[in-house]
């Protein structure tokens, strides 16, 4: 379990503070088409499975009976999901997205596709996504739709959370090392959405930013695949 410092915010406040949509159209009806089940990627915990601290878990527990713990199909999986959930967290499920109250996504829910970029010298810059989703998410292929009030909120949220948890800027350093690593093995740059409101690319290798449109990075996976059909010209 995480202590939380004298100086840490309530969860019912950053909840209160980060309440921008990422976007201004509802990017759920962008991605849900293309998922079997037609329900968004980042609602469905066969793709993903949100987390929370345990004290945002408190929190949740005490206001709303809209999410339990996780429970994994067998024990080999639960151990490996064990395995990879952040030390004071705990893996939560909701009750689905037709039932979803906005007011109690977790902070993973709303941070979605995104994490913190922080530099090898542990400056926090800007906004990375998790690749992992890059052929699933429908943000991804479309930074530009991303609203300066979202991308504020994000910022000022996780610097309230890098109070509180010291130890989740250095998890996020090494997220940041691990894309350096594995985007340098692809020969790609690192997509950026700069706390600046800009859009920029790193280099993997030595960390140099450049700035880019964001509609720079391209589509990506099922978009890049619909926008090549000849009956749908339209960008999807
Ligand atoms: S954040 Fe991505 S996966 Fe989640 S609803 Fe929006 S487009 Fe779909
Ligand atoms: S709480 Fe809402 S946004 Fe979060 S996983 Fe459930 S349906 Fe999706």
């Amino acid at each position: 379990m995480v202590c939380l410092t004298p100086m840490s915010p309530s969860f019912a406040d950053l909840y209160a503070r980060f309440e921008a949509p990422i976007s201004a159209l509802d990017c759920g009806e962008r991605c849900a088409p293309y998922n079997e089940r037609g329900v968004p990627f980042c609602c469905d915990t066969r793709h993903t499975i949100p987390t929370a601290y345990m004290a945002e878990w408190e929190y949740l527990q005490a206001n709303t009976d809209l999410w339990h713990t996780y429970q994994a199909p067998d024990p080999a999986e639960s151990a490996r999901l064990a395995a990879q959930v952040p030390e004071g967290q705990v893996l939560i499920e909701c009750l689905g997205h037709k039932l979803c109250q906005r007011g109690f996504r977790s902070i993973t829910c709303r941070a979605f596709p995104f994490f913190p970029y922080v530099t090898r010298e542990g400056e926090f810059i800007g906004l990375s996504y998790y690749w992992e989703y890059e052929d699933r998410c429908w943000v991804i292929s479309h930074l530009e739709v991303v609203t300066p009030a979202y991308l504020m909120q994000f910022v000022t949220t996780f610097e309230a959370l890098f109070t509180a948890y010291p130890q989740e800027r250095e998890g996020f350093r090494q997220e940041g090392i691990r894309m350096r690593r594995v985007f340098g093995r692809r020969k790609r740059a690192i997509p950026l959405l700069h706390r600046n409101g800009k859009c920029y690319k790193i280099t993997p290798h030595n960390g140099r930013v450049r700035r880019v449109e964001p509609q720079a990075f391209g589509l990506h996976g099922v978009y890049q695949v619909v926008e090549k059909l000849p009956i749908d010209g339209e960008r999807s």
